[in-house]
């Protein structure tokens, strides 16, 4: 069993997630957004591994527990980032530009690519490509358990914002359209903030689609 575990951490309430394979205890670590301990201390309760930490994009409040997970396990778990957010990633997320600071993260291991394939135990996951929010945002798409970690792409009746330095609105609309509203109803969204939606309800109901 796949099992997903949600943490609104920080400032702005990013939802951080840990999912394990309960088969293999082998455990990620999706946008670490601002306490890697508290993550860190659930998986060791759970007798889980971190074979990995996923970013769905650099902003600040996804990347600000990074730092705290790569210091706490030996060797630190590869970190993935799509290349086009590492100039973000490298400036603190923008986080100066909201008059915070954040501790630096460390160099990402992987750079990833649209169509990627990338596992969690036994489960693989499909790296997408979908920018507008940020140049470099990525989702993370299991067909198996038919969800979807969707980061700032979009959120129950919303979509993300794209007035931040590198935001398109268009692009990200067409991100969603070729991306996310291409996969079956049921297909459940789990976005960066807010609680969960799923494709079919967006589809319905989002005013922005
Ligand atoms: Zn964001
Ligand atoms: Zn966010």
């Amino acid at each position: 069993m796949l099992n997903i575990l949600t943490f609104a951490q920080g400032p702005v309430q990013t939802n951080a997630y840990l999912v394990g394979d309960e088969t293999t205890h082998q455990a990620v670590i999706i946008d670490p957004a601002w306490d890697g301990k508290a993550l860190l201390a659930e998986a060791e309760r759970r007798d889980w591994k971190i074979t990995g930490v996923w970013l769905t994009h650099a902003h600040f409040d996804h990347i600000a527990g990074a730092a705290a997970i790569h210091r706490a396990i030996l060797p630190p778990p590869p970190l993935a980032l799509h290349a086009a957010d590492l100039p973000l990633y490298q400036m603190q997320g923008g986080a100066p530009m909201f008059g915070m600071s954040i501790e630096s993260g460390p160099m990402p291991d992987l750079s990833l690519v649209h169509g990627q394939l990338l596992k969690i135990g036994s489960y693989t996951f499909e790296v997408r490509h979908t920018p507008g929010h940020t140049p470099g945002h990525v989702v993370y798409y299991c067909l198996a358990e038919k969800l979807v970690f969707c980061g700032d792409v979009i959120f129950q009746g919303s979509i993300g914002r794209t007035d931040f330095p590198g935001g398109s609105y268009e692009t990200l609309i067409e991100s969603i359209q070729a991306n996310l509203l291409t996969l079956p109803d049921e297909t459940r969204l789990l976005s960066g903030h807010g609680p969960a939606t799923t494709v079919g309800l967006e589809r319905a109901y989002n005013p922005f689609l």
